[in-house]
């Protein structure tokens, strides 16, 4: 049974390779991290850009906040995430894997760090199996030192989601971090480096319930890392004088007719998973494209066409046909449909929301009574939510008017809090017969009239 130890002990050392791929995996690990790290430093409007107060339960998101009843676009975010996945592994198969999942570009970082401090992959391998000294105790604890203190910056990052960075900064350099920051940012900080620096492609293979369900998403046009066993069968070693002359005439070294793969070794000694991609479709494969990239230098080293590993899809292998296009491919274009709706609708509800709420409670303690001139008034708790960050003055009027009216002043309340205020209805009882009335109510705000919100309120009547 594999246990942690043995997932340990089987430590993959991939080798370090060049190549267009390469290049766009590094870019992706600049540009996340460059996200990742720099998003909550970030301010927008005089605050930070993107923090999660979970006090107030207030998101903050480049300028909006989202309040609890602001769920449905959180909602809509889950769901436009969820279909998204879908059609891009349905598309892409496992690109995001290697591109772009935190999991591997965690995993590059650490052998970055590695690589930096122990060398490349022979060094390292044999000073793992070598007995300790003190050269190999300096070694892997510079390395597992570095590992734990990027660790613990993504972890001291992630808190500065949910708690101004700035301020935690500022208390980090005075020694003084909260229980729960602290607690938070070494449990983040140690899931990073046990799962990139310890386990990496572990939990690709054996943890990752995304590898798990992909296999429900494929299908036989889905995109896929791919051997081209038609073109590279039989492989072998190649004779010397042959090395540059054109495919069709391979000859290996028997003298028998050979396929483009001259065996090199070097695909699966890039794998950072271990795999060898020539034994066909494996799902520990996270495309990740190294070994495209060294099979295409083997290529132009021995005079042979490029792609003899390749993306491509079991049908195009099978068929040896270009990738089919998105309009042959229904359940994209339905994908699609579905994310671009969910995304318009969403933008079109942030466009139009008012930044505030307002509830109309009747105020139990005080049934209707009756004023001086005779008049019937019903009084209520007003509570409203301004969510922008300066203060605001709004006005409620009624709009059966003739019939009721409001007795309030404009109602001030600060920036980014709640404030509630009794405010009365009053009613002509010549007007209004006795019973429960429905009153819609208007809710102006007086600093920018186009922002108005409309309520209900129940007048009751003796
Ligand atoms: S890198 Fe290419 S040529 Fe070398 S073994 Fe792999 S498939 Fe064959
Ligand atoms: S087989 Fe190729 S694409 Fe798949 S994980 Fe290994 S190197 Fe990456």
């Amino acid at each position: 049974m594999a246990t942690p130890l043995h997932f340990v002990s089987s430590k993959v050392y991939p080798r370090l390779t060049g190549g267009r791929f390469n290049t766009v995996r590094i870019a992706f690990v600049v540009i996340t991290q460059l996200l990742y790290f720099g998003l909550p430093w970030l301010n927008w409007d005089g605050q930070q850009a993107t923090r999660f107060d979970f006090d107030s339960m207030r998101l903050y998101l480049f300028g909006l906040t989202l309040l609890p009843q602001d769920f449905i676009y959180l909602a809509a975010a889950l769901i436009v995430a969820a279909l998204g996945l879908f059609l891009w592994t349905m598309l892409a198969g496992r690109l995001w894997c290697g591109f772009s999942c935190p999991q591997t570009v965690y995993t590059e970082i650490m052998i970055w760090i590695e690589r930096w401090v122990e060398g490349p992959p022979n060094q390292r391998r044999k000073r793992d199996a070598a007995p300790w000294g003190a050269e190999k105790v300096l070694r892997k604890g510079s390395t597992q030192l570095l590992m734990a203190a990027f660790s613990l910056w993504t972890g001291l990052t992630l808190v500065g989601y949910f708690t101004p960075m700035r301020e935690l900064a500022a208390n980090l350099g005075a020694g003084d971090i909260g229980v729960w920051e602290a607690l938070f940012a070494l449990s983040y900080g140690g899931f990073t480096w046990l799962l990139a620096g310890v386990l990496r492609e572990q939990v690709c293979k054996h943890m990752c319930p995304y590898a798990r369900f992909q296999g429900a998403m494929f299908d036989r046009d889905t995109l896929l890392v791919a051997y081209d066993d038609k073109r590279g069968e039989p492989r072998g070693a190649r004779r010397k004088q042959h090395a540059i002359i054109p495919i069709a005439a391979n000859v290996g070294r028997d003298d028998k007719p050979q396929g483009a793969c001259v065996d090199c070794g070097l695909c699966v000694q890039v794998c950072p998973t271990g795999i060898d991609i020539r034994e066909g479709l494996q799902y520990e494969c996270i495309g990740c494209a190294a070994c495209i990239d060294v099979c295409d230098e083997v290529m132009d080293k021995t005079g042979q066409a490029r792609g003899l590993i390749r993306f491509s899809t079991q049908h195009a292998m099978e068929q040896q046909q270009p990738l089919p296009s998105l309009r042959q491919r229904p359940r994209a274009l339905v994908y699609s449909g579905l994310l671009l709706a969910i995304v318009a609708l969403s933008a079109t509800g942030l466009a139009l929301r008012v930044p505030f709420k307002v509830d109309i409670l009747r105020d139990r303690a005080v049934m209707q009574r009756e004023s001086n001139d005779g008049y019937i008034e019903n009084v209520y708790n007003v509570r409203i939510m301004n969510t922008e960050r300066d203060s605001r003055r709004y006005q409620l009027q009624v709009e059966s008017a003739g019939l009721v009216r409001v007795e309030a002043p404009p109602l001030q309340v600060a920036g980014d809090s709640v404030t509630s205020f009794n405010v009365a209805l009053v009613a002509d009882p010549a007007l209004l017969p006795s019973g429960s009335h429905t009153v819609s109510v208007r809710i102006v705000n007086l600093d920018d009239p186009s922002q108005v919100l409309h309520e209900e309120a129940r007048l009751l009547m003796p």
